[in-house]
């Protein structure tokens, strides 16, 4: 265990719930706590793991700030691993940030943003890959993508990555026998083996990257855009979507201010509305940005949603417009049920599957419902819940898993083509180093506070 100061941070979101914590670990929490709070006992003498009602006072003066628990919980068995006293109180920020300044003023020094978590990582007690979920676990904007995070925290991608290596090892083994023993017909076994462990490997990789997209989405929203004529509803169904779910408006740093997206939740899904094609802007996206823009916009998006207006036969540009959703995951909304229909399903069927065909009143919420239901249908398929789904939703991740993947086709194909098995043997080496960088085997210090300094204060 290695031997650092005493540190502490809030530990809660500031504002957002009706108790604060602040957290305290180090070699010295318990007895800094001690001295700043009065219970029935001195912390000093209580187990580990309890938690104890008491009054917490100022140091300098022994004024009494706040009431609350205190919960111990002794090394090894904590968060990070050293002992462990978080403090509960009554969440204001003012009451909050007055426990945290006495427990400082009782010796205890503020923590650097992702200290705690670093420390866990340093002793031991969680890798590398662990460490990173719980970034994602703060900023999981939804209970979905926070699912995830947490399987990832609980190691799932860990163990993976434990596999591949000690697979890849055993393969390195193998090789270096070979090469030591070197006999003809011991060499060709070798190298099929290498192409046969080879490709495993690789597509064990390619499962986890798969993955990695729809952790990407769970992260960063589903990219959606709405498309369609001129008055069919388009601006109606964002409102509806953002109003009932808090909408969160942000501006994207970097880019002009009317581009806006919009942050809407349909059951647990995030969907990124990118309001690129201004349908909060101008009221007739087609006429201005034309059918072209909207082919753009519905390239890079990972939905579409057409809106036609089903009071009204199909035009020539909603023709235009489905063809081009039709090459994409699409769904279509034919709109204005309330004032009768218009237009023919057998139509629509040309470039849609009937499946993803919704009729609704957004006016007045009808085939809503249906809506999410589809969206939900369509992007969960009962994926998300498959136990042994395992996610990579972090750029470093997926950066490092393509790299290995890269140097196990590279060792594949110099076995394919009789290379030397030295030169395969590097391949090899290569990506087992690369794939252990994922759960933090190989990374430099620089790495680590680059990684460590992204967390709130207080985790
Ligand atoms: P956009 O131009 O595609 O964004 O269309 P808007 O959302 O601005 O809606 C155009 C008009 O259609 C507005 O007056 C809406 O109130 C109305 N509208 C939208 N949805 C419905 C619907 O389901 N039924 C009826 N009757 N009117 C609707
Ligand atoms: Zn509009």
């Amino acid at each position: 265990m290695n031997d650092w100061d005493t540190i502490a941070a809030i530990a809660t979101a500031l504002g957002e719930s009706s108790v604060g914590i602040v957290r305290i670990s180090g070699p010295e929490a318990i007895r800094i706590v001690d001295k700043v709070f009065t219970g029935k006992k001195r912390l000093e003498t209580v187990a580990s793991h309890t938690v104890h009602y008491g009054h917490i006072r100022k140091f300098s003066t022994g004024d009494i700030i706040d009431e609350g628990l205190v919960l111990v919980m002794r090394s090894p068995r904590s968060y990070t691993a050293e002992d462990v006293v978080e403090v509960q109180c009554h969440g204001g920020i003012v009451a909050i940030r007055r426990v945290l300044e006495t427990i400082l003023e009782a010796g205890a020094r503020l923590a650097e943003p992702g200290e705690f978590t670093k420390r866990a990582f340093l002793n031991g007690r969680i890798d590398l890959s662990q460490a990173e979920a719980v970034i994602d676990v703060i900023r999981a904007k939804t209970d979905t993508a926070m699912q995830v995070a947490l399987k990832q925290v609980e190691g799932s991608l860990s163990q993976e990555i434990r596999l591949l290596r000690q697979k890849l090892i055993e393969l390195l083994a193998h090789i270096e026998v070979t090469i030591d023993y070197p006999e003809h017909d011991v060499e060709d076994v070798t190298v099929r083996r290498v192409i046969q462990d080879g490709e495993v490997a690789i597509e064990r990789i390619q499962r986890i990257l798969h993955g990695a997209r729809h952790g990407r989405i769970l992260r960063e929203g589903l990219k959606t855009v709405i498309v369609g004529q001129p008055n069919v509803g388009k601006s109606s169904l964002l409102n509806r979507l953002s109003r009932t779910e808090r909408a969160i408006v942000t501006d994207i740093p970097g880019t002009t201010r009317d581009i806006l997206e919009e942050s809407v939740n349909i059951r647990g899904i995030p969907l990124t509305i990118l309001d690129t094609a201004g349908i909060r802007e101008t009221e007739d996206v087609v006429e201005k940005i034309g059918v072209e823009r909207s082919r753009e916009a519905i390239q890079d998006a990972d939905l579409t949603v057409v809106v036609l207006d089903g009071s009204k036969p199909l035009s020539a540009t909603d023709e235009d417009l489905l063809q081009i959703a039709s090459k994409r995951m699409s769904i279509v909304i034919v709109n204005k049920a309330d004032l009768g229909s218009a237009v023919s399903l057998d139509q629509i069927g040309q470039y849609m599957p009937v499946e993803r065909i919704v009729h609704t009143s957004i006016k007045t919420g009808i085939g809503l419902e249906n809506f999410e239901d589809l969206v939900e249908e369509l992007f969960l398929g009962g994926q998300i819940e498959q136990k042994d789904a395992t996610y990579a939703t972090n750029v470093r991740h997926i950066a490092l898993l393509e790299q290995a993947k890269t140097q196990l086709s590279e060792a594949v194909q110099s076995a394919q083509m009789g290379m030397t098995l030295d030169l395969v043997a590097v391949d090899v080496k290569n990506a087992w180093s690369t794939l252990g960088e994922v759960i933090g085997k190989e990374v430099g210090e620089d790495l680590l506070d680059q990684i460590f300094s992204q967390f709130c204060l207080g985790k």
